[in-house]
């Protein structure tokens, strides 16, 4: 069967089909309703009685309005047919409709009728907006919309369909003369699928396109994404079997001295429960036989560094070396500091190894690395370097590891026999994107702080504040205070970023004539870098000018005053992870954003976002939100699989259940030998031999 096989077909319609991606009849059963209309309760205003019926209406938005203070406040919109008008109010999600409800908008509303008054009103309705697609009610000649009877789907609106009058109905249409014509197989296994009482294949796509219920559509929806969240999942427990977990792994045992004392007499304070149960999971792994893999996430300031030290104590015991790569110098020079602070009195030999040293002394350190001598090599980079050898390296840990791609990864494990690996990871990836990102890794979360921590106090200033901002700084510096000043920098507009950052710090120098002001950039020498960096942990830099160099790791816990410039131009993770720098110590911290005149609205969701919370996991949420995981996950994360129907934020419970079945499934039979699996086999193998090209490079 082809696209022109269909009656109603025309060469027009066709093409424009094929432009919007559908180019067989499969595909037009896979093209699913964006929304239904429930056209079985659709009545018109003057009906409705408004003692609690729960009925559709439609309309058009007369106007959308906020009323009400602190916990009396509410946004108000009102909708209006021809016979009359009601009122939807909200209590919650007040921002989200304001922003997504438009006066003159066709929307349709479903929910619970009450009367107040002379008023009718619906709290909380479920909104469809029908102005963006086409509206079954308007398209008198479209032969496929059932009018007024049944649950009509609503399919995405295209630019190619509109242009060829191909509507809602005629997409219906066409999907189920598909389906009488051609049958799809079901390769759901039975017992999965009547868990979970979904129907098969072909039923299910006949109650998306052609519900008689909700629950049909709900239900034939949900199978899909099941689907989908299966086959991946199947193919993530059986990579993890055959191939992750046959990785022998290094067995570490436990004869524990450096370790020991280190907790024991060393660390000058408790653990959090989070690095508690860390270690332990960490210790469990190396002590397995088989290769550890494992992610630790925890939000900024959570004392991830300690968790890696114990795991490069444990190595060392059983007479390891271990490897801790950072993303940037300053960040590699930092936790230089803190480890040969903490480690070298217990012995620990620790060498700082980035692209910037002088022959003479990167010998010296290769040499080291390569004869034994050097427990710990933290550096930037160079560390994956072809030129560095190591002479029995048994832990990897990569810090901060966002910002490193999967490859680099590959590079620094192929720098031992398997060593056991570590990546640390500060922006918290909310949960389900975790388990689809990185499913070839165990993932351990440090959910706590550690105590004492002050919340920050976070305002989004504007330039007009700027003297108040001044004086606040005077004051907190002549208290003890150390501040940093952060500028964007943006690749495109790096020179011109630069400038402001030392415009910035030019200026500061006249306003601030008793203070000590650093400046810090990328285009540094090391050496300066260094310096600078130094001075401002010795409190002999008070305030610090800095392009976002410092956004990750840096850690010096007197310094208690973050000011943001320019602040709409970072995204939501970013003034995050800037913000983590400061807070981290006893005193009262603040975040200052400093705001230009024009901010779009989407800059104004994310500084308000930030005045309203430093959790970490809801930021990153947010911020997922707002860009999508593409984006949010930058470039350098290919490999995210794109679901069609399943949304990986929205769908977390779903996704869980499939990984169950999953495990279920190739515990019983591994290799799916059972001939009820056949078909799941047929469609299964090939996914699986794309999803091995992907994790073969990682
Ligand atoms: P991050 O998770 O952002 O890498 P760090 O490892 O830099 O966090 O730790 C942040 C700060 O908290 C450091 O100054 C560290 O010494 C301190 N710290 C870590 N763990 C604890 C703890 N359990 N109690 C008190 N302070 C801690
Ligand atoms: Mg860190």
């Amino acid at each position: 069967m082809k696209l022109s096989d269909i009656q109603g077909i025309s060469p027009a319609r066709e093409k424009a089909l094929h432009q919007a991606g559908l180019t067989t009849p499969e595909n037009l059963v896979g093209f699913f309703p964006r929304t239904y209309i429930d056209r079985r309760t659709v009545l018109p205003i003057r009906q409705l009685h408004g003692n609690g019926e729960k009925v559709t209406v439609m309309g058009t938005i007369a106007s959308v309005q906020e009323s009400g203070f602190g916990r009396k406040k509410r946004l108000e919109a009102i909708l209006r047919d021809d016979s009359g008008m009601l009122k939807g109010v909200w209590f919650k999600g007040i921002s989200y409709f304001r922003n997504s409800l438009k006066k003159g908008e066709q929307v349709a509303f479903y929910g619970t009728v009450k009367r107040y008054g002379r008023f009718l009103s619906m709290a909380h309705p479920e909104v469809e907006q029908l102005s963006t697609g086409d509206d079954p009610g308007s398209s008198e000649s479209d032969p496929g919309s059932d009018r007024f009877t049944g649950i009509v789907p609503i399919y995405p609106g295209n630019q190619f369909f509109k242009k060829t009058y191909i509507t809602s109905g005629l997409l219906r249409k066409w999907a189920l003369s598909v389906l009488d014509h051609t049958r799809f197989p079901e390769f759901l296994p039975d017992h999965i699928r009547n868990r979970f009482a979904y129907p098969d294949r072909h039923t299910a796509y006949r109650w998306v396109h052609a519900p008689e219920s909700p629950d049909q559509y709900k239900k034939a929806i949900e199978r899909f994404k099941f689907e989908e969240l299966f086959l991946f999942e199947l193919s993530v427990v059986t990579l993890k079997k055959t191939v992750f977990d046959k990785a022998p792994g290094i067995r570490m045992t436990n004869t524990s001295p450096v370790t020991r004392r280190f907790f024991n007499e060393t660390l000058p304070f408790e653990l959090t429960e989070g690095q508690k149960s860390a270690l332990s999971e960490i210790k469990n792994d190396i002590r397995s036989g088989r290769q550890m893999n494992r992610l630790l996430q925890g939000d900024v300031g959570s004392g991830k560094t300690i968790v890696a030290i114990g795991a490069i104590l444990m190595a060392m015991d059983s007479g390891y070396q271990s490897v801790l790569m950072a993303p940037t110098e300053i960040l590699a020079e930092q936790h230089m500091h803190s480890l040969s602070q903490w480690l070298a009195p217990l012995g620990v030999n620790i060498r700082l190894l980035t692209g910037h040293q002088k022959k003479v002394l990167r010998e010296d350190i290769q040499s080291d690395i390569a004869g034994g001598t050097a427990h710990v090599v933290v550096g930037t980079h160079a560390v994956i370097q072809e030129a560095i050898r190591f002479y029995r390296l048994g832990m990897a840990i990569i810090d901060e590891q966002h910002r490193f791609g999967v490859s680099q990864r590959a590079l620094l494990r192929d720098k031992g026999e398997n060593p056991h690996i570590l990546v640390m990871s500060a922006t918290p990836i909310p949960r389900s994107l975790a388990m689809t990102l990185y499913s070839d890794l165990d993932i351990s979360v440090i959910r706590d702080l550690p105590p004492g921590r002050k919340p920050i106090r976070t305002r989004v200033l504007r330039e007009a504040d700027r003297p108040k901002v001044h004086r606040f700084l005077s004051e907190q510096i002549r208290e003890g205070g150390q501040v940093y000043v952060v500028y964007p920098l943006i690749e495109e507009s790096e020179a011109m970023d630069l400038k402001n950052a030392t415009e910035g710090f030019d200026q500061l120098r006249i306003d601030f004539p008793q203070t000590s002001v650093g400046l810090l950039h990328g285009r540094m020498p090391s050496e300066e870098k260094e310096s600078v960096m130094r001075d401002f942990t010795q409190n002999k830099i008070q305030i610090l000018v800095s392009t976002t160099v410092i956004e990750v790791g840096v850690d010096v816990p007197n310094a208690t005053i973050m000011v943001i410039e320019h602040a709409e131009r970072f995204g939501l993770s970013q003034l995050h992870q800037l913000r983590g720098r400061i807070g981290r110590g006893l005193r009262q911290s603040y975040c200052m954003l400093m705001t230009g005149f024009r901010q779009s609205k989407e800059a104004r969701t994310r500084l308000g976002t930030m005045e309203e919370t430093s959790d970490g996991f809801k930021i990153a949420e947010a911020d997922l939100r707002l860009r999508g995981p593409g984006d949010f996950l930058g470039t350098r994360q290919s490999g995210l699989p794109e679901f069609r129907y399943a949304d990986i934020l929205n769908d977390q419970f779903l996704l869980e259940v499939a990984k169950k079945s999953a495990l279920e499934l190739v515990a019983s039979d591994p290799d799916l030998k059972n001939p009820e699996f056949n078909s799941l086999r047929r469609v299964f193998l090939p996914y699986l031999e794309e999803k091995k090209k992907f994790f073969r490079m990682s």
